[in-house]
């Protein structure tokens, strides 16, 4: 390894860096994706002398470059999958280039005090309580995890057990509610925590696949002792929010029959919603439940990977993951980030959100928000215009689900048939779901690059699939 490799390297991959995303409005969202095109270009095991860190750069973007779906350009409405803010890339560019390991102020001051200020900032943004702990996670996954570790923490210590010293073996026993329509996440959490997935209690939803507050509050009725409700601000199907004013009544009343209670919300996607001016009336409520999961990769267009977790009572938060070692140089007054996730070693991560926030500014955050939510309507409007399909959920956000209606009679193959035809020429990528047993052509807008014309492109790519 020589010195000047840094500068062909870099040269390497910032020129491929800059070709792709300037390639992106154009360059064919889905790339081919056979299993055996793709091991075979990437198939050269490591030689015994190795290669030279620039000819590996340049090989990778010979045979992996190929393979690279257009997640960050306008027309990428699969899953729900964010985009890239240019501030985000950058400020990735320069933690790579750093390689700062970030568990703890003393290891990298720099690093510690931008995600603390990351973290206020969002608190704020999304107006939550000012006290509220925040942990930058990899993920909604993981946000859920270390949420609900801190209910498990909170609900058992008010029933008198210490969960982190003596385990669930013996404990008191917790209900934990669910709804129904759920992200999968969420049962996934639940499980790594030691509950399992079928002691949880199931709530019905309305055909919106919001909680129904009748239905939780016959749940919560049923049950007493240490319990943990989950609820949603951006369902993946529908995009709905949860009647949160309702559930945070709820929960006060069966906290004040004596039940120890923690409300969590997974807002994976939505979440942001809470900055918008424009959604105020759908968000109610929600600052009085008791921890938050979002996604920054989502919809505020951090970079891959970066999860957010938050909770009212930050020492509940920290009693679930902090972690002493006599090695470590903690308790320096400043904020610690092993305090707030799972993680010990990890990336920098909350840097892309301390600088994606400073370059959208507040109305920058509210504004992806009401155009997100305003293209999502315009695919709606287009789509049932042209009478080949009909809207199965109310647009809220940035979410629509698509009937799409065969003459032949079978609508679930026809809406796959469009979406692979669509996938194969290019021109977007959109993906299914089953939605109360229906097959459903499902879009999520979920980028800041998207505009009005992405939209008419798409729409009119699937109009010529749909025959
Ligand atoms: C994406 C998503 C998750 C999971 O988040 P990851 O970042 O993929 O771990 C959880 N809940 C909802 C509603 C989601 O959309």
């Amino acid at each position: 390894m020589r010195r000047s490799d840094w500068k062909s390297v870099l040269d390497a991959a910032g020129s491929a860096a800059l070709r792709h995303l300037t390639s992106l409005p154009d360059r064919p969202v889905m790339p081919p994706a056979d299993h055996v095109a793709v091991r075979a270009a990437l198939d050269h095991p490591p030689s015994a002398a190795g290669l030279d860190p620039t000819t590996v750069v340049e090989e990778l973007v010979r045979d992996l470059g190929p393979y690279v779906a257009a997640q960050a350009g306008g027309r990428y409405f699969g899953f729900a999958v964010g985009g890239l803010h240019p501030a985000s890339f950058g400020a990735e560019v320069l933690v790579s280039a750093w390689d700062q390991n970030a568990p703890m102020f003393a290891a990298t001051p720099g690093v510690a005090v931008a995600e603390e200020l990351a973290a206020r900032w969002l608190v704020d943004l999304l107006g939550l309580p000012p006290a509220s702990s925040l942990g930058f996670v990899t993920g909604g996954q993981m946000a859920t995890f270390t949420c609900l570790a801190a209910a498990r923490h909170e609900v058992l210590r008010e029933a008198g057990w210490d969960v982190e010293a003596d385990g669930l073996s013996g404990a008191p026993a917790v209900n934990v509610v669910i709804k129904a329509g759920g992200h999968a996440t969420v049962l996934r959490a639940l499980r790594f925590l030691g509950f399992g997935e079928r002691s949880v209690i199931t709530v019905d939803c309305d055909e919106q696949d919001n909680v129904r507050p009748d239905a939780l509050a016959e749940a919560l009725r049923s049950i007493e002792g240490p319990t943990i409700v989950t609820v949603e601000c951006g369902n993946l199907n529908t995009g709905g929010f949860d009647d949160f004013t309702a559930v945070a009544d709820l929960a006060d009343r069966h906290r004040a029959a004596g039940n120890p209670t923690w409300v969590h919300v997974d807002g994976a996607v939505m979440l942001l919603a809470a900055a918008a001016p424009a959604m105020r009336a759908k968000v109610a409520g929600l600052d009085r439940l008791d921890s938050w999961s979002t996604d920054a990769h989502k919809m505020l267009n951090v970079a891959y990977d970066c999860g957010i977790a938050i909770c009212r009572n930050a020492a509940a938060h920290r009693a679930a993951m902090s972690v002493q070692a006599a090695y470590l140089e903690q308790d320096t007054g400043a904020r610690d980030p092993l305090d707030w996730g799972p993680e010990f070693s990890r990336r920098a991560r909350g840097v892309g959100v301390y600088a994606t926030l400073r370059s959208l500014g507040r109305d920058g955050v509210a504004e992806l928000i009401d155009r997100t939510t305003g293209l999502a309507r315009r695919f709606a409007d287009r789509l049932r215009d042209s009478g080949r399909a009909e809207i199965v959920n109310d647009v809220v956000s940035n979410q629509v689900l698509v009937r799409w209606l065969n003459p032949g009679g079978d609508n679930g193959a026809l809406a796959d048939r469009v979406m692979a035809g669509v996938r194969a020429e290019g021109s977007a990528f959109f993906s299914g779901t089953t939605f109360h047993g229906e097959r459903l052509m499902r879009i999520s807008v979920s980028d800041w690059a998207t505009d009005e014309d992405d939209v008419d492109r798409a729409v009119r790519a699937l109009l010529r699939h749909a025959g």
